[in-house]
């Protein structure tokens, strides 16, 4: 039988994560003490407010079709939040409501590229975008990202690999998998670059509230107010702690909008109302939940950095937003894939190969602190004496 897709399945790259995650739940299932390092969603319930909000629509009735690109009284919050937290009010024109982060992505990438368009992004990279990327024949034009640069893309890296292909420059700040957080200057300087070459940029800002030492978050569509070439992607899911529910958003040119509105049409129909109502109340009351998650995360985000430099080894800089730790384990002289292996299976720890984020993560592993502290200490415990007797 014939394959049936027009995308090349090869090119999917979601394989990896899920191997070490099958793995655990069955070693779980089998009785094992595993130690979860390798889930990219907080830990906490969504705020109380917001599912009593859902709740609330549910029991009103709140359950049939809304429109597709999302229902007004969630752009009027999100109008709202963009303007507190980039400065600019977009119309509800340019607001599309989405079913998580994720299909922004799909669908942003479907609504700007053509096959053998070039689209420049970072390696490592959050695993979604290059199977997206590889899937709708687009080429795939990497930027790798080094230690010392702290993980940044930097400005200089995109001008030398801009062409006349160039389609779609893909930020991440703050990053998966790295935590690496870019700078005003350098958000301000690749902003430029898309201008001046005129790029659309898919700016992926899904950890925008999630960042450390008093950091803040830098738009790329501080230039064109998304209203020429920015197609600027948040969400719920992490910052309120709301995977499961499915719920994201894009800012971007009317145009892009209307297109993905067909798309999404055709897809889903609409995100789920009552969720929205949700969303809703996420934005518009107090933000005391984000702060007080963050609160934590950045206590974890000391104890594993902390811990992680005392494991044989291992050494790691300090994530600047995001919850990931990206630790360097080159001094061990073992490959990443087969480290993880490893300690899964001899130390109960079930960490990612840095590998299952591109080739640049060969040499790392990538560790989600979005678990407790006391699980982080015990995680640790584990490595150090695991990693004892190899190096
Ligand atoms: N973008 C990045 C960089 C992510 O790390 C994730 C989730 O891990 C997503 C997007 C997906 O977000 P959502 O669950 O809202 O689809």
């Amino acid at each position: 039988m014939d394959q049936g897709l027009a995308g090349d399945f090869s090119m999917l790259r979601g394989e990896p994560p899920i191997k070490f995650l099958t793995k655990a739940n069955r070693m779980e299932r089998e009785g094992r003490d595993v130690v979860r390092f390798e889930i990219g969603q907080p830990d906490f319930d969504s705020p109380e407010n917001v599912k009593e909000a859902a709740k609330k629509a549910l029991d009103e009735g709140f359950t049939n079709y809304v429109p597709t690109t999302g229902i007004p009284e969630l752009k009027e919050a999100i109008q709202e939040d963009i303007e507190k937290t980039r400065g600019f009010r977009p119309s509800k024109e340019q607001i599309m409501v989405l079913p998580g982060a994720k299909p922004g992505l799909f669908f942003g990438l479907l609504a700007t590229i053509q096959q053998g368009d070039e689209v420049i992004y970072q390696n490592p990279f959050y695993f979604t975008y290059d199977s997206m990327i590889g899937y709708l024949g687009a080429k795939k034009v990497q930027i790798p990202l080094h230690e010392e640069d702290q993980f940044r893309m930097t400005p200089e890296q995109i001008k030398e690999r801009v062409t006349e292909d160039t389609e779609v420059i893909l930020l991440n700040t703050p990053q998966n998998p790295t935590g690496s957080v870019l700078t005003e200057d350098d958000v301000k300087t690749i902003a430029e670059i898309a201008e001046e070459n005129d790029i659309y940029v898919l700016s992926d800002e899904i950890y925008s509230k999630m960042l450390y030492d008093g950091l803040e978050h830098h738009s790329p569509s501080y230039l064109d107010r998304c209203e020429e070439r920015t197609i600027m992607i948040d969400g719920f899911s992490k910052a309120y702690s709301m995977t499961g529910w499915r719920l994201g958003y894009v800012v971007a040119p009317e145009d892009i909008i209307h297109k993905m509105d067909l798309l999404l049409a055709d897809a889903v129909s609409c995100t789920t109302s009552f969720v929205q109502k949700g969303g809703v109340e996420a934005l518009k009351n107090s933000q005391d939940f984000v702060d007080h998650i963050m609160g934590h995360f950045a206590e974890r985000r000391d104890a594993i950095v902390s811990g992680l430099n005392e494991v044989p080894g291992f050494s790691c800089i300090e994530p600047k937003g995001a919850f990931y730790a990206f630790p360097n384990v080159k001094e061990t002289g073992m490959e990443s894939e087969e480290l993880a292996d490893y300690l899964l299976e001899e130390a109960g720890v079930c960490l990612l190969p840095g590998t299952a984020f591109g080739s640049q993560g060969k040499g790392y592993l990538r560790l989600s602190y979005a678990t407790s502290l006391e699980e982080i200490e015990k995680g640790i415990d584990r490595l150090k004496e695991a990693m004892a007797e190899v190096v």
